[in-house]
């Protein structure tokens, strides 16, 4: 999987928010969902400023070279459906930021994601794509001193064998949770050789350690801050309990009181509606069948739904989605899809894809009656001269709705 471009993240705080939406998460659900507001594929449409946040790699899951679509005549693997959706979020510019994000707040109509470094970004809609876990840097290492529990329950003898073996007398550490006492009868059994076996159940890994001969440690962070500090743990492998996570995923955003089930996976209806207004959610997190291409639509739907939302606190009305989303209204006869620009938006560019970039007078924060009055223009000229922008989706506002 190709690696992310450096890019700058929208965080100078001038304009009146960050992006439209941000997305937590950029596995295959929250690549789908920011793809969606940045691409929209209306055919005249009014794009949606997006931004990722992402705490390990892009791709998820999907970084495991392990995983693969598969129907009964045809694969697709995984690694490069990763790519693809990689390529688009290049293609379009969108910002990915690294963190992870801790806190989710609302202050009036907008939402703040906190990371757990104390930045803030401030949207009109959040999706949540976190799937089982935050991910640090073992997907790479997968093979390499790196296992998981996979394919079936019969091979979770040798699995746990292998990886015993890859430790090679230096200790092995298994990252779970409460359920991996699921485990406990199989690695008494099949880990005699591995050295000292740790079990990990209340702390989340934020990094596996190597040098040139593989693996050499794992650091550990308590998954509550108040209840210890973050430490290191020599050993020669790692075995990641996939099983444990799927029963109970480690989601841990505190603030706005999302509604879980009783395993702790967030519930949301199948437009991605969460129990919060502006807060969507794709994937795994959601506590169904775990798999990539329902991933991947959930994301498409909260995307939609998350552009929609933010699209109508800008602009008051919901934007004309035909045909993912008709209106229920009379038309007149000759329909317009693109909105006007209200003097009071700020305009905003977008980035590459477009024929054109915006002109550099679109700085961001001020709006079109600024930018007129320092131009000396009118503000219909000015929205007549970005019009060419918006249709080539380089170009969105930035709008609150009146207090
Ligand atoms: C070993 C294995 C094999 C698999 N094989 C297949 C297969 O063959 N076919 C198939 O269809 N599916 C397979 N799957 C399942 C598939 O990979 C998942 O269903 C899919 O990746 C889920 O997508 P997602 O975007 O919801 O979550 P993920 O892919 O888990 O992505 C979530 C992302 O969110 C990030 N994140 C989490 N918390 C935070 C936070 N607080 N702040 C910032 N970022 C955060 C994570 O680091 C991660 O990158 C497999 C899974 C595994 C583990």
């Amino acid at each position: 999987m190709k690696p992310t471009s450096a890019r700058t993240p929208p965080l100078d705080g001038r304009g009146p928010y960050d992006a439209d939406v941000v997305v937590i998460g950029a596995g295959p659900a929250g690549l789908a969902a920011a793809t969606r507001v940045r691409w929209v594929k209306g055919y005249h449409a009014l794009a949606g400023s997006v931004c990722l946040v992402e705490c390990g790699e892009p791709g998820g899951l999907l970084r495991w070279g392990s995983c693969v679509l598969t129907g009964p005549g045809w694969a697709f693997s995984g690694e490069k459906l990763g790519d693809q959706l990689m390529g688009d979020i290049d293609r379009l510019a969108i910002p990915v930021v690294t963190g992870r994000a801790i806190r989710l707040d609302r202050d009036g109509t907008l939402l703040l994601t906190t990371l757990a470094d104390g930045r803030v970004l401030r949207s009109l809609a959040v999706v949540i794509a976190t799937g089982l876990r935050p991910l640090a840097n073992e997907s790479s290492l997968y093979l390499r001193g790196v296992r998981i529990t996979f394919k079936g329950y019969e091979h979770f003898p040798a699995l746990l064998r292998h990886s015993a073996d890859d430790a090679r007398g230096r200790g092995l550490v298994v990252i779970g949770n409460a359920k991996t006492a699921h485990l406990q009868a199989l690695i008494d059994a099949h880990t005699g050789h591995a050295g000292r076996v740790h079990v990990i159940t209340r702390e989340r890994l934020s990094r596996v350690m190597t040098d040139d001969d593989g693996v050499t440690g794992v650091c550990l962070e308590p998954k509550d801050a108040e209840a210890g500090s973050p430490r290191t743990l020599p050993c020669g492998a790692v075995f990641m309990d996939y099983n444990g996570f799927e029963l109970q995923p480690d989601f841990q955003l505190a603030g706005l009181p999302l509604e879980r089930d009783e395993r702790g996976f967030l519930r949301f209806d199948g437009f991605g509606r969460t129990s919060e207004p502006g807060v969507f959610a794709a994937g795994d997190i959601g506590g169904r069948y775990a798999a990539t291409l329902p991933a991947f639509g959930d994301g498409v739907n909260a995307g939609l739904s998350a552009y929609a939302h933010a699209f109508e606190l800008k602009l008051g009305a919901p934007p004309r989605l035909f045909a993912y989303a008709p209106l229920d209204e009379p038309l007149g006869v000759a329909p317009v899809d693109l909105p006007p620009l209200p003097g009071d938006a700020v305009p905003v560019a977008l980035g590459r894809d477009g024929a054109s970039s915006p002109p550099e007078w679109v700085d961001g924060h001020s709006t079109l009656d600024e930018l007129a009055r320092r131009l000396g223009s009118s503000s219909l000229a000015l929205a007549a001269e970005l019009a060419q922008h918006v249709e080539e989706r380089t170009l969105t506002v930035h709008r609150l709705p009146a207090a």
